[in-house]
């Protein structure tokens, strides 16, 4: 067999075990690899995925993230504007992500709270993933709605109304929308081509399904949240809380600290 189709082989392989979330060797897998992260807000990315993409950035990929409104609406501060948060909180999306080593962060600026997942939206995303050609496309679970019990909380949680709609707009876009050519016709006209998503990535808040190993990415992920300073009184409490869940779904691998998914393979 000749060497180029050996180590293409290879490659391929090894992408798929360490997709899996075993790494023996330590080689490197995602090198060259394209990723496109879509929150609803800025930090949810970093809550849910930060060490994930910090770990896929020192692999060799290249990361983006693509945050849907302008979280103008997350502050109880009497004194705060709809205008200043949403400057604030790009600000502060900008500052994590520059820590994780996202190479562009890119923002709709729908309203926060007022996401819908419409067609507006999804031509919004299947312009990014046409553009960015990712081969791995991280977003929120679109079927998560509620949970009566939340690891590292006394309660239960409802998930925000933006999350959802984020995730299932970016579920849509990457398939089948961004893939169909008689999709958004005048992407083509502005030269942008139909795209194929290899993988979703969700993060997972209850279903178990695929842990990231992310121990060596562990702290980029709590300095990465700490500049989200808008939206914590007490960010001990929240580093507490994260590296609680951290280390409850990697213990489940075996990992000292773990991000978790459900992963679909697209066809
Ligand atoms: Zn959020």
């Amino acid at each position: 067999m000749p060497t180029g189709v050996r180590s293409s082989v290879a490659e391929r392989y090894s992408y798929k075990v360490d997709v899996l979330g075993s790494n023996p060797s330590g080689r490197t897998y995602m090198k060259g690899k394209t990723v496109l992260a879509v929150g609803a807000h800025p930090d949810d990315m970093d809550f849910g995925a930060s060490g994930t993409i910090a770990r896929w950035v020192s692999e060799g990929a290249t990361c983006y993230y693509l945050i849907c409104t302008d979280g103008s609406r997350g502050s109880s501060d009497p004194q705060m504007t709809h205008k200043r948060l949403a400057e604030i909180r790009n600000e502060e999306q900008k500052k994590a992500a520059k820590v994780l080593g996202v190479k562009k962060v890119f923002f709709l600026n729908h309203t926060d709270t007022q996401l819908v997942a419409d067609l507006v939206l999804k031509e919004e995303i299947v312009r990014v993933i046409r553009k960015l050609r990712p081969n791995t496309v991280i977003t929120m679970d679109p079927t998560f709605y509620y949970t009566t019990e939340m690891i590292g909380f006394d309660s239960g949680f409802v998930n925000h109304t933006d999350h959802r709609a984020a995730a299932l707009a970016t579920m849509d876009s990457c398939f089948p929308l961004a893939r169909d050519r008689l999709t958004f016709p005048e992407h083509e006209k502005e030269g942008l081509k139909p795209h194929r998503v290899e993988e979703l990535f969700f993060v997972g808040f209850e279903k178990k399904d695929f842990i990231v190993d992310i121990t060596k990415t562990f702290e980029k992920k709590i300095k990465a949240l700490s500049l989200h300073k808008s939206q914590f009184d007490n960010f001990k409490e929240v580093e507490k809380r994260v590296t609680l869940r951290a280390k409850f779904w990697g213990k489940l691998k075996g990992y000292k600290f773990g991000e978790n998914y459900t992963r679909i393979k697209l066809p």
